[in-house]
């Protein structure tokens, strides 16, 4: 009787076996080894780190454009902390004897939530075709405390790139919500806050570059899980947090320079509207970052606060802004969906109205959308135009509460 020559399967127990030069394989062989194969290459396809394509600033930014609104000024110095980055990856890789070692160019990320800071790293890491993860500072503690150790960051990254270290350490880490672990007071001699300062000190290894011994299944460190070393020299740091209050910050300092020496600034226009475009290190060290850590976050800069013209170019603009996916998804099912300029103002007057901000579009959209999408794939309907009228109506019906919460 044949057999698999893979599974050794019984041809009787197999609903296929194929025969070769000198075997055979059954059918749920092929099928797997076709899985194994999909896998391989994808996973090739998704991190080959030597094949990182090297972009210019000015490249990076017009990919960024098709997805992140604004923002002109964080796109800017993205794109350049980006490239550098990645030219001293391929520098490295080269080990020419020239003594000057590009140092890394960590980034910082300051604005309102919801302005775009992880978008941005995001569709960084799409573009780059790099493993990238989203890690939030708030849960991270000093080991040894409740809460996750610093290292599990790196786990993560190494799930996402499926344990392949070398793609790891090319990675992209953004930490969310850096603001949560400033020092609640500015006197260093408080008793040690457990979420504070000591996880700065912890974060401050990763930032530097060096090697971690990390749990691979994450969790606590138990001895006889067998950790994984990995160097995170090369891995970029993006930093997001909205610093609350920082402006205030900002503000003392403009006032003491202007008093202090430089008559000159006193004509300076200061934009009061907007502080966060002054935004310099030491207003991060007022905010209760450790030097340290804000030397090892070169890149240092701001989003603006999203207004009403911005978050209108956001439900149509970018490439897979929320009204085209609408769209898409009643051509599949063979229904041109259409809009009243009306009603794209109306959702972003809402959004603005319950302080949602970009987040909220979606919500709103949602709320209004329901009920056509819950009957419209059942209706004979080839062309249905969303007005005015009928998305007031949907929003009237909306319990406001469970919006914010979204
Ligand atoms: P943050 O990290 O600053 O809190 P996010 O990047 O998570 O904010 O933004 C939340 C959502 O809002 C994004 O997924 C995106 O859909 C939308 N959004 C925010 N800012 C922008 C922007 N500048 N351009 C396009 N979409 C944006």
């Amino acid at each position: 009787m044949d057999k698999c020559s893979f599974c050794g399967r019984d041809k009787k127990d197999t609903n296929l076996l194929i025969a070769g030069l000198s075997g055979h394989i059954c059918d749920r062989c092929i099928e797997q080894a076709h899985d194994i194969v999909l896998e391989e290459l994808q996973k090739k396809s998704d991190f080959d780190v030597n094949e990182i394509e090297l972009l210019k600033p000015v490249e990076i930014k017009d990919f960024l454009d098709q997805y992140v609104i604004g923002q002109e000024e964080a796109k800017r110095y993205l794109s350049v902390a980006v490239y550098n980055h990645y030219k001293r990856l391929l520098q490295s890789n080269k080990k020419d004897n020239e003594d000057i070692e590009i140092e890394k160019s960590n980034i910082v990320l300051v604005g309102e939530t919801g302005t775009g800071k992880t978008l941005l790293a995001r569709t960084i890491a799409k573009m780059l075709h790099v493993p990238f993860t989203i890690v939030d500072a708030t849960v991270l503690t000093e080991a040894g405390y409740v809460g996750e150790d610093i290292e599990s960051i790196l786990t993560r990254l190494l799930q996402v790139a499926d344990y392949n270290t070398e793609a790891a350490e090319k990675g992209i880490v953004f930490i969310d919500e850096i603001d949560k672990i400033a020092r609640k007071s500015d006197n260093p001699s408080i008793t040690r806050d457990v979420s504070g300062e000591g996880v700065q000190q912890g974060l401050l290894k990763l930032l530097e570059g060096s090697v971690i011994n990390v749990p691979p299944q994450g969790g606590r460190k138990h001895p006889d899980q067998k950790m994984i070393a990995v160097n995170t020299k090369n891995i970029l740091f993006i930093c997001g947090g909205a610093f609350d209050g920082i402006e205030r910050k900002i503000g003392q300092r403009l006032n003491t320079q202007v008093v202090g020496y430089s008559a000159s600034r006193e004509k300076e226009q200061i934009d009061r509207d907007n502080l966060l475009q002054y935004i310099a290190p030491q207003d991060l060290k007022s905010f209760g970052l450790i030097p340290e850590i804000i030397g090892r976050l070169p890149v240092l800069t701001y989003l603006n606060p999203l207004h009403k013209e911005a978050l209108r170019r956001i439900l149509t603009e970018p490439k897979n802004a929320i009204i085209k996916q609408y769209e898409k998804l009643f051509m599949m099912d063979g229904v041109k969906l259409t809009f009243e300029n009306e009603v794209l103002d109306y959702i972003v007057e809402k959004a603005i109205e319950f302080k949602l901000g970009a987040r909220g579009l979606r919500s709103i959209c949602e709320a209004i959308m329901m009920d056509v999408m819950f009957d419209m794939p059942s209706s004979d309907e080839k062309e249905i135009n969303i007005t005015l009228e009928y998305a007031k109506e949907k929003m009237g019906k909306t319990n406001i509460q469970r919006l914010k919460a979204a």
